[in-house]
């Protein structure tokens, strides 16, 4: 998904303050690749800052034949973007720019005198500064954007979300709500249109009415026509009926989503936020520890051929280092090495509460059953006999860390937001705060409050209001940085930690949130309402006495002082 960013006013504010150098000389391709990798990581901060001066180009006011000059720098500039960024590792970069470059072509074609003329302009030039937030790579697990899509034949498809709707207004709804969330939508009415669309593009996600008044049934088209064949594109049902037969049909095609008339509509546009994350889930990040170079290298290949990003470590010793540097997702252990046993070392992990729940899996030629029972005693997980058949292998990867990541979300992460939970995000702030200290750089934590949300509950029942809260939810996800931590801290009550971030672009882009916020139109039995929300920013400056608790009160002092001063509105701590 290409939808984390945010619009700032500053291009140069929020950027990594310090730049690595890669020292050492490259030895193999790989570190080649990862060196050529680190590298372009560098120079992205000044690209990134160019594009965004460059998007001035756009704002209003600037005269046609000045700017031009600009402009078509500009476009050649996310061109050139879109191509390289992929190749060295990320690919939502890439997607993004790609994104940008095509609607910068659709603007430079269309009618200034158009009435939203002047919101498209707003829109991209905030979006084309906010890729600098792209440049923040080094607070992230090496090739963090390095995701499964790369390998995936869903890459760079675009747009995100195609309708095929024949009920015009509710399309063009459900296409304004998901623009609303930030996703690109295009609404088809009729299936022909859709089918022609088809033939040069797909989308990430395709929602369906099933019933399309003179073309029949969605689900048999889809089926006679072999539209889907080529496709990769996730699917969603809207149905007016709830039928069985329909919901079999759409579970033969795959669908992951089937939602009965009328439509619940901020329950389906969280859906198509899950369909798209999982979509675009990080590669599974592996750890080998072996002694055998040549096998450890075999499985290298072999797993990162099934798009995981996957680490050798041949010193055991230096284990615990690598765990807190790469944070795998899993580490695949010989069970005899030379210094150390592969069960002691398992038995080292679990001495630290944060590894715990890391899974351990054994690759070992071990053949006797009671010696295998005796190092899955010792914290290990699963074992693997070598030599260990190839798909095999793969498969017991990807489930343990699919398995592993599944009840790390439900240990840290709210069910009806997705967000952190209150404990996590504490500890979260506490070791963001701990960084930045360090490395002397500004954050900000904001806490935000809806306002008058009992009236929002009394009016019109709880689960209203429960889809509102899930609603700031997607809409924080959407509008802020894939770095940025955000969490649920009390019912209605929400915390974002900002790294490397000053009070002012924090304020500006929630602020912006907040703006956004309160556009969206909920709708409870045919009335329709919309929701405010007020803000508290607390800014931490290196140097300063305020330890991470002591800002989550400056923060709520300020909340307090938004909500006494009329609400809907963001307050900075001591500003
Ligand atoms: P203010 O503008 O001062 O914040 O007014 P408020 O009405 O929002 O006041 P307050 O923060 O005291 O009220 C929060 C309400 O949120 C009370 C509680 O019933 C409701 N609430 C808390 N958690 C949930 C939840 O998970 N779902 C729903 N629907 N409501 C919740
Ligand atoms: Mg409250
Ligand atoms: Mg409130």
């Amino acid at each position: 998904m290409s939808t984390n960013f945010i619009p700032r006013r500053s291009s140069t504010r929020c950027e990594p303050s310090d730049s690595k150098q890669s020292g050492e000389v490259p030895m193999s391709t790989n570190d080649q690749l990862l060196a050529l990798r680190q590298k372009y990581k560098q120079t992205l901060p000044a690209t990134l800052a160019r594009i965004g001066i460059l998007a001035e180009s756009l704002v209003e006011g600037t005269s046609h034949e000045d700017a031009t000059p600009d402009r078509t720098a500009l476009s050649e500039a996310l061109h050139k973007l879109a191509g390289s960024a992929g190749s060295f590792g990320l690919p939502a970069l890439s997607a993004q720019a790609s994104r940008l470059d095509r609607q910068l072509e659709q603007l430079l074609a269309a009618d200034p005198q158009d009435d939203k003329y002047g919101l498209w302009i707003g829109r991209l030039v905030a979006e084309l500064r906010a890729l600098s937030h792209f440049a923040q790579t080094d607070r992230l697990p090496d090739d963090h954007y390095v995701s499964t899509a790369m390998n995936s034949p869903t890459q760079g498809l675009e747009p995100e979300v195609w309708l095929l709707e024949d009920d015009e207004l509710l399309g063009s709804s459900l296409v304004s709500h998901l623009e609303a969330f930030n996703f690109t939508a295009r609404l088809f009415t009729s299936y022909a249109d859709l089918s022609a669309a088809f033939a040069g593009q797909q989308p990430q996600v395709l929602v369906l009415d099933i019933l399309l008044g003179t073309e029949g049934r969605s689900v048999d088209r889809l089926r006679e026509t072999g539209l889907l064949k080529e496709a990769h594109s996730r699917l969603i049902f809207i149905s007016a009926r709830d039928d069985f037969s329909a919901r079999l049909q759409a579970a033969e095609l795959g669908a992951e989503g089937f939602f009965i008339k009328p439509l619940d509509i901020p329950r389906l546009v969280t859906r198509v936020e899950q369909v798209l994350t999982r979509l675009h889930a990080p590669a599974e990040r592996v750890l080998i520890v072996d002694d055998d170079e040549l096998l450890a290298q075999y499985y290298q290949e072999l797993l990162t051929r099934a798009g995981m990003q996957v680490e050798i470590l041949h010193d055991p010793a230096l284990t615990v280092e690598t765990l807190e540097r790469k944070l795998p997702d899993i580490v695949l252990m010989d069970l005899q090495m030379p210094e150390i046993s592969g069960q002691n070392l398992a038995a080292v992990i679990r001495q630290y509460d944060q590894w715990m729940g890391l899974p351990i899996v054994y690759l070992s030629a071990e053949h006797d059953p009671a010696q295998q029972l005796r190092a899955l005693n010792q914290g290990a997980d699963d074992f693997l006999t070598k030599p260990v058949d190839d798909a095999h292998l793969i498969t017991a990867v990807r489930s343990r860390v699919a398995r592993s990541r599944q009840l790390l979300e439900l240990m840290t992460k709210d069910s009806l937001t997705g967000l952190l939970k209150h404990a996590t995000i504490k500890e979260s702030l506490k070791r963001e705060w701990a960084m930045a200290k360090r490395k002397g750089e500004t954050l900000c934590v904001a806490m935000l409050d809806i306002d008058h949300f009992k009236q929002v509950n009394d009016r019109f029942g709880h689960a209203t209001g429960d889809e509102v809260i899930a609603s700031v939810a997607t809409l924080l996800r959407q509008r802020l940085r894939a770095t940025d931590i955000l969490g649920r801290y009390g019912g209605e009550e929400f915390a974002v930690v900002l790294a490397n971030c000053d009070a002012s672009a924090a304020a500006a882009l929630l602020d912006d949130f907040r703006r956004r916020f309160q556009e969206l139109q909920f709708s409870y039995e045919g009335e329709s309402f919309s929701v405010t929300i007020s803000i508290g920013v607390a800014e931490y400056r290196p140097g300063m006495e305020v330890d991470a608790d002591a800002l989550l009160v400056n923060a709520d002092k300020a909340l307090y002082q938004a909500k006494t001063s009329g609400r809907n509105r963001l307050q900075v701590y001591g500003g």
